[in-house]
């Protein structure tokens, strides 16, 4: 389906819940967040509902998020009903990885075709600072699982802050040439519990890339690995894997976008940065047909911006963790 500016949509990420299992600095407040309460949060079968609807009117590609969507207990089960779907050819998991190998089987069996896990230092004492608790050797071990059980391509996502783990970027940046893993560099966005500090600490994308290339060589231009992410992606000499960027700030991707979210509440947004929400969930409780519901979703798809409005502190009620990051 197009939008008004002719972008072809055909993504739609899901967020299946706005828990987390951690506090990461810039995305959660230390306390954690006011839960939603159980009754609001779509089902399993609701989603699935809006996943059909949507795969009448051209999506095609699936990515389940939150929150930590391993911890909704049964998510391999959500993961089987969109499989059989033959209209969606791309299912994938963005997670912080802690609660995946234990996992891995069983979401690879329910259909799982790819995995992005979010990994912010490699060393023990700064990671488990930045998620307020995290393990690493956790999403170490679940990079490994999901490596071994071919869910690639295996993509880490890496948010750079100035002064925290920008020391790191090298080493980061080499676990591309070590492993077939897709690092990507993401920009630090002020939104979520990082408004206050995060333009100070913000790093802008092509500063990264010299770091890498005065230290490692040459970044060759290569086209994406799956998925039509926003991420520019690049590839060191000799490496199995490659490096990308998204310049989610410093560069407007938007004229590119191509994706939809639905809340874990049932709320259709057309942009990360976009207040502008419809509700579904009224819709899918009031029994509404498949056509019905497809007829929504190109109306939040109408209302998909132009280009996002993130150049500065957003808005205290986006935070990334309930729209889906
Ligand atoms: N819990 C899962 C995880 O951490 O991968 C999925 C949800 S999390 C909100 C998705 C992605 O959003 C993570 O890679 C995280 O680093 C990123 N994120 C959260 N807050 C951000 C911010 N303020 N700026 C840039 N990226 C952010
Ligand atoms: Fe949780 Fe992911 Fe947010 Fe970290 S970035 S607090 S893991 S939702």
């Amino acid at each position: 389906m197009k939008d008004k500016y002719s972008r072809e949509i055909d993504y739609l990420r899901i967020s299946v819940t706005d828990r987390c299992n951690l506090r990461c600095i810039y995305c959660m407040p230390e306390k954690g967040i006011d839960t939603v309460p159980h009754k609001d949060v779509l089902s399993f079968e609701e989603i699935a509902r809006v996943v059909q609807a949507s795969a009448l009117v051209g999506v095609k590609k699936i990515r389940l998020t939150g929150g930590e969507p391993l911890i909704r207990k049964g998510i391999s089960l959500l993961i089987s009903k969109i499989k059989l779907m033959p209209e969606i050819d791309d299912l994938a998991l963005t997670t912080n990885g802690t609660n995946f190998a234990e996992q891995a089987e069983k979401l690879k069996h329910a259909g799982l075709k790819r995995v992005n896990f979010s990994l912010d230092s490699l060393q023990k004492d700064r990671f488990q600072y930045i998620t307020r608790g995290g393990n690493l050797n956790k999403v170490l071990e679940a990079i490994e699982a999901a490596l071994l059980l071919d869910l690639k391509p295996v993509k880490i996502n890496t948010v750079l802050i100035r002064g925290f783990n920008d020391d790191e970027i090298i080493q980061i940046a080499n676990l591309s040439i070590e492993k077939p893993l897709h690092i990507r560099f993401i920009e630090l966005m002020p939104i979520g519990t990082s408004q206050a500090w995060a333009s100070g600490r913000f790093i802008p994308a092509q500063e990264v890339k010299d770091i890498i290339e005065i230290n490692l060589g040459r970044l060759e231009k290569i086209q994406k690995p799956k998925g039509n992410g926003p991420a520019h992606y690049y590839r060191l000499n000799g490496a199995s894997g490659t490096i990308g960027f998204i310049p989610a700030i410093s560069e407007h991707f938007c004229r590119n976008c191509n994706r939809l979210r639905l809340t874990s509440t049932g709320g259709l947004r057309p942009c990360l940065y976009s207040e502008d929400e419809i509700d579904i969930r009224t819709a899918l409780r009031g029994g509404a047909s498949l056509k019905e519901l497809s007829e929504i979703i190109v109306s939040s798809v109408q209302n998909k911006p132009i280009r996002h409005s993130a150049t500065g502190p957003g808005d205290d009620r986006s935070m990334m963790y309930q729209i889906g990051g």
